[in-house]
């Protein structure tokens, strides 16, 4: 079977457009506004000749609980069913009490976790990135998904990973 790659994250962090960004097409929906997606969940990826299944955990994000139970529930099923989870926090807005919840949740689970600190569109939102070594989980990767960014280290960094 294909290696599995969750992502996973808050709302409107930009999850869709980075597993647009690593599929190199358009499928996963992208959303202004937080809310249910209601879309296929997992993809079939191929970077450089490796294929492996990514999976886009927003398709989870069905607003009936606390905002904690959801959390823990879309981090608890990323954690078992992947080889490797990429936790996607919002540079533009800094670290929340949520994105703590995703690390407590990711941290107890033994896959491996690549940080990533997405909408890092210029090299003074990128230097931000450095502040999310306090998180404990390794090097914070700067991407912006949007535009490109960092993709690239960032796909040698998930590889590590799977
Ligand atoms: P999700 O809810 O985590 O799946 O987030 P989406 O992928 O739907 O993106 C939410 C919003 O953030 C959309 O308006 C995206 O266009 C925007 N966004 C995503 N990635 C970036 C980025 O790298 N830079 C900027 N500036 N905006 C982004
Ligand atoms: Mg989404």
């Amino acid at each position: 079977p294909l290696p599995v790659l969750a992502i996973v994250g808050r709302p409107n962090v930009g999850k869709s457009t980075l597993v647009n960004r690593i599929l190199g097409r358009r499928e996963a929906v992208v959303q202004d506004v937080p809310g249910v997606t209601r879309d296929r969940v997992y993809y079939e990826a191929n970077w450089s000749g490796r294929r492996f299944i990514v999976v886009d955990t927003g398709g989870w994000e069905v607003d009936v609980d606390g905002l904690d139970k959801r959390v823990a529930e879309q981090a608890e099923i990323a954690v078992e069913l992947a080889d490797a989870v990429v936790l996607v926090v919002d540079t533009t807005v800094g670290l929340t009490d949520t994105d703590e919840a995703f690390v407590r949740v990711l941290r107890r689970g033994k896959k491996p976790v690549v940080l990533v600190a997405n909408k890092a569109d210029n090299p003074q939102l990128e230097a931000e990135a450095s502040t999310l070594w306090s998180l404990g989980l390794g090097e914070p990767h700067p991407v912006s998904a949007m535009h490109g960014r960092g993709s690239g280290d960032l796909l040698d960094a998930i590889f590590a990973a799977l």
